[in-house]
C-alpha cells in the first residue's frame, strides 16, 4: 500500500452525515482548515424515519441551508397519531417558540445529507470522498490519520490537531474496541425503512406505530414521497422470517406491517414503494461520549436515542453546534492538548445535560410499545389524556434547541494551520 506525503489540518471530521458536515462547516467559517472524511457516495439513501425536528430549523438557516431545506422538505409536521393495532390516538404537536419555524418537516437522507455536505464543502471544507478512515494514532494536538480513497491502495496521511468522531453507530471504527456485544442477544432491534409513493396517509401527520416486537413511524417527506421506518427485534424478525422462508427480510416486515396495523394498511393501500427495504442493525443505543476521550464525539457516535422520539437527527445537527460553541470559544484558536482535555470536560458534561433526558425517555416508550402490555397501558392513559402526546413531543425535545450555533462572526484572525481547505475528491 503506497503513502502520500502528509496534509496538514486544524480538524479532521470522520462521517458527512449530518453531525459531521454541520461541525466541519462551523469551524471551516471559523477560519479552521478542516478535512471531512466520508466512505460513501452521495447521495445515498439511509434508513431513517427522516423527520427534521421544528427545533433545527433555525440552526439549518444560519449554517446556509435554510433556503433549500424549505424549498425541498414535505408539508410542515403539525399532529402525532400513534397507532396501536387498529386503534389511533391522535394530538397536537407543539409549535416551536420560533416566529418562522414553528413545525418539524421531513426530508429524504439523499438530499438533506448533499445539502449540508455542499454547504460545508463551499464554505472550504476539504471533502475527501469516497474514502475510509483506516487508522488514526497520536495524542490531542498530533494527530496522523490514515485515509483510504475506496478502491485505492494509495493511503492519503493526514495530521491534524484534533479529531471528530461523526461516523454515526453502525459500525466500530478501525482503532476502537469492538463496542457491540459479542453474540446475538434476541433483543437485538434491526432497522428497516422504505419510501412509497400514491400514500394516503395524512399529510402532517407523524404515525407513531407500536408493534408485538417492534415500533415504527410514517410521515409524508418530501415530493409527496411517504417514509416508512421501523425497528424490529431479532426474534420478531426471526419468526416472521420462519413464516415465510426464502421472502426477503424487508417484505417479511412490510407483510407484518400492514397485518399488525391498520393505519399502515390504509395508508399503504393502493401505494406503491420506491426501490428496496433498506435494513441495517442491530441498533446501538445509548451514551458512548465520555469526559476522558482523546476525540471529540458528536451524533450517534457521541450517544443515539431509540428513534421511537425522531429526534437523532437534532442530536446529531444539536451536538455538533455543542461541540463547536465550545471548541471555538470568544477567540476562534484552534486548542492545544491542554486546552482541549478542559472542553472535552465541559462539553461532554454539556452533552449529558442536553441529551441524556432523551435518551431515558426514549428507552422508555421504546420499552412500552414494544410489548402489547405497556402498549395497552400507553392507550389507555392516552384516551383519557390525548394532550400526553403533545407533552411526549415537548419532553423529547422537538421545539427545544439544545445548542446555539457557533459564532460564525468571529472568525480567527489570521494563520490557517494547514495546506489543505480546497476541496478534494480522491
Ligand atoms: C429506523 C430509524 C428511524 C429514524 N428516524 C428518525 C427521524 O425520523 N428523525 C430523526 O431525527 N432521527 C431519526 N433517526 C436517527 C437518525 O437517523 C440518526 O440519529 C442520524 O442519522 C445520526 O446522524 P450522524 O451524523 O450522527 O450519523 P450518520 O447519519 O449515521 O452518518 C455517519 C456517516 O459516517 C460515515 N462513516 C462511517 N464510518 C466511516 C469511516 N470509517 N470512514 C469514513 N466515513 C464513515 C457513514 O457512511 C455516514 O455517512 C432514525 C434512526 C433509525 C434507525
Amino acid at each position: 500500500m503506497s503513502e502520500g506525503p502528509l496534509t496538514a489540518f486544524d480538524a479532521v471530521v470522520v462521517g458527512a452525515g449530518p453531525a459531521g458536515s454541520a461541525a466541519a462547516l462551523q469551524l471551516a467559517r471559523a477560519g479552521w482548515s478542516v478535512a471531512l472524511v466520508e466512505r460513501q457516495h452521495f447521495p445515498r439513501r439511509k434508513v431513517c424515519g427522516e423527520c427534521v425536528a421544528a427545533s433545527n430549523l433555525p440552526l439549518l438557516h444560519a449554517l446556509g441551508i435554510g433556503a433549500a431545506f424549505d424549498a425541498a422538505a414535505g408539508p410542515a409536521l403539525q399532529r402525532v397519531r400513534l397507532l396501536a393495532g387498529d386503534e389511533a390516538i391522535a394530538a397536537a404537536l407543539p409549535a416551536a417558540a420560533h416566529n418562522r419555524h414553528r413545525w418539524g418537516r421531513a426530508l429524504g437522507r439523499e438530499t438533506l445529507d448533499v445539502i449540508l455536505l455542499e454547504q460545508a464543502r463551499a464554505e472550504g471544507v476539504a471533502v475527501l470522498q469516497p474514502c475510509i478512515l483506516q487508522t488514526i494514532q497520536g495524542t490531542p494536538g498530533r494527530w496522523h490519520c490514515d485515509v483510504r480513497p475506496l478502491g485505492s491502495a494509495a493511503l492519503l496521511r493526514l495530521r491534524s490537531a484534533l479529531v471528530i468522531d461523526a461516523h454515526g453507530s453502525w459500525d466500530a471504527l478501525p482503532f476502537e474496541r469492538p463496542r457491540r456485544r459479542l453474540g446475538h442477544n434476541a433483543s437485538d432491534l434491526f432497522a428497516f425503512k422504505a419510501n412509497f409513493t400514491g400514500s394516503s396517509l395524512l399529510a402532517g401527520d407523524i404515525a407513531v406505530l407500536t408493534l408485538d416486537g417492534g415500533y415504527g413511524g410514517m410521515v409524508v417527506a418530501d415530493a409527496g414521497m411517504v417514509t416508512v421506518a421501523c425497528c424490529i427485534r431479532r426474534d420478531r424478525l426471526a419468526r416472521l422470517r420462519s413464516e415465510a422462508p426464502g421472502a426477503r427480510a424487508g417484505d417479511v416486515v412490510e407483510a407484518f406491517l400492514r397485518r399488525a396495523c391498520a393505519g399502515v394498511r390504509q395508508a399503504l393501500d393502493g401505494a406503491a414503494r420506491e426501490g428496496p427495504w433498506l435494513t441495517s442493525g442491530p441498533l446501538a443505543t445509548g451514551m458512548r461520549i465520555d469526559a476522558t476521550d482523546d476525540i471529540f464525539r458528536i451524533g450517534n457516535a457521541a450517544g443515539e436515542a431509540h428513534p421511537i422520539l425522531g429526534e437523532g437527527l437534532s442530536m446529531a445537527l444539536q451536538s455538533a453546534a455543542l461541540l463547536c460553541s465550545h471548541l471555538l470559544g470568544r477567540t476562534c484558536t484552534v486548542p492545544d492538548a491542554a486546552a482541549q482535555a478542559g472542553m472535552q470536560r465541559r462539553y461532554a458534561a454539556a452533552w449529558r445535560k442536553a441529551f441524556a433526558p432523551r435518551l431515558r425517555l426514549a428507552a422508555v416508550f421504546a420499552h412500552l410499545a414494544m410489548r402489547p402490555g405497556g402498549t395497552a397501558l400507553l392507550m389507555a392513559l392516552l384516551h383519557h389524556w390525548p394532550g400526553l402526546l403533545t407533552q411526549g413531543a415537548r419532553w423529547g425535545g422537538k421545539v427545544r434547541l439544545a445548542a446555539p450555533l457557533a459564532s460564525p462572526a468571529a472568525p480567527r484572525a489570521s494563520g490557517r494551520a494547514s495546506a489543505g481547505a480546497a476541496s478534494r475528491t480522491p
